[in-house]
């Protein structure tokens, strides 16, 4: 008997009617005799609203209340749903995170999974019944309730079906699945059948947002991941280990390497000047901005022949006041140095694990920019991608270019 573990998005279970039509769903599925696991999001803007709630309180909430206030979201879909299973005479139970045996470090609002004990699970799975999960949250070793970071249902996810090596792991959101662009900036973008762990990790900007670690996670313990609509019935994008590497190696084979064009938003970039070009100063500004958890991305250094450097790296918008706050007091302790900032930038990336060892899709991509007349502000590059950073204003014509230009169209 197949095991699927499914999670559904809060925009899937939004209102009554839409956790209804999920309870029939999952009955379509039990009558065609599988087990099934199913774990869930806070109805529609139910964290955005809880996090509001304490905001107007007090700037800054404290943690552990914090957690507790907003694991009470996916209790309210996990019964919910599972008052419309049993509404529906099939025997169903919901388990909150501390129930399902979700263990986390202490890191509450952004809570990693240690261990799962599954123990549970099994025993209501071998009741026959459907085991509706709240996703997003577990419990550390104080007993207290962490949360996974947003969206972190989709980790709770796949690491329950990891963990009871289930067939596979079905995401239902409110997209058809992965797109090979953003169809806001590419119209005519497609649905890909299928894409590797690899890809999708560079790709989660994309049409379906995933949580990261989720990615992780499958590519791990090679969990075969759907990514498909609730509402539609089409099918949707398989996350898999893929043949591209294999193939890769076949002489003259002819294929797309480029599987998708990810464009990512609202980026700033901060330069600072005049640094010495000794040991140990990225260290010095990066580990403050890391100790404020804000994360940075494409990082670039030059190094002039006067012994001094200028480092540039971007980071989002909604980090940029704090982030010129902790560089204002770095430049503060440091002769000589200063720095500036733009906003209004993009990245625009192609990726594909077929682009390894294959030389010239750098070149395609600069000169698809460059015959537009689109400036690059910035490059930056892993095995399976190639990233420019441009003027935001930039981004759709870009992605388009780029997309007809990989004959993604
Ligand atoms: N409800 C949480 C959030 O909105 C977790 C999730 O949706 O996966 O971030
Ligand atoms: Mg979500």
């Amino acid at each position: 008997m197949n095991l699927v573990v499914q999670k559904y998005g809060g925009s899937s279970l939004a209102s009554a009617e839409a956790i209804k039509n999920i309870a029939k769903k999952i009955k379509f599925k039990i009558d065609k005799g599988e087990k099934i696991v199913c774990v869930v999001s806070a109805m529609g803007e139910t964290t955005d609203n809880l996090i509001n709630l304490a905001l107007n309180i007090t700037d800054n909430p404290d943690s552990r209340e914090l957690d507790l206030l907003l694991s009470t979201g996916e209790l309210v879909s996990s019964t919910l749903l599972t008052i419309a299973l049993r509404s529906m005479d099939i025997k169903a139970i919901s388990l909150t995170g501390t129930q399902a045996g979700i263990f986390t470090n202490k890191s509450h609002g952004n809570a990693k999974i240690l261990s799962i004990d599954s123990s549970r699970i099994w025993d209501e799975l071998n009741r026959n019944k459907v085991v509706v999960i709240a996703g997003f949250q577990g419990f550390n070793d104080s007993m207290d309730i962490t949360t996974l970071g947003r969206g972190g249902s989709d980790t709770t996810a796949v690491a329950i079906a990891a963990e009871l090596n289930a067939d596979i792991c079905e995401i239902y959101t409110d997209v058809d699945g992965i797109f090979t662009a953003n169809p806001k900036h590419v119209p005519n973008a497609t649905k890909l059948d299928s894409v590797e762990y690899e890809e999708m990790l560079e790709l989660a900007s994309l049409g379906a947002k995933m949580h990261p670690r989720s990615i992780e996670l499958g590519l791990v313990y090679k969990m075969p991941i759907l990514v498909a609509s609730s509402v539609n019935d089409v099918p949707g994008t398989m996350i898999t280990q893929g043949d591209n590497k294999l193939s890769n190696k076949t002489v003259g084979e002819v294929r797309n390497r480029v599987r998708g064009i990810a464009t990512d938003e609202n980026i700033s970039r901060i330069t600072i000047h005049g640094l010495n070009n000794i040991p140990g100063t990225a260290t010095k500004i990066f580990e403050p901005l890391s100790l404020a958890d804000i994360s940075v991305d494409v990082i670039v250094q030059n190094s002039g022949n006067d012994g001094q450097t200028n480092i540039s790296f971007t980071i989002k918008d909604s980090e940029l006041t704090k982030t010129k706050t902790i560089m204002e007091k770095i430049c503060s302790h440091i002769d000589n140095a200063s720095f500036t900032y733009d906003t209004g930038l993009s990245k625009i990336s192609i990726v594909g694990t077929g682009m390894q060892d294959a030389p010239g899709y750098a070149t395609q991509m600069f000169k698809s920019l460059s015959d537009a007349n689109i400036n690059i502000e910035m490059i930056t590059t892993s095995e399976i991608r190639i990233t420019c950073i441009i003027k935001q204003e930039n981004t759709g014509e870009a992605a388009r270019i780029l997309h007809s230009s990989f004959d993604l169209d």
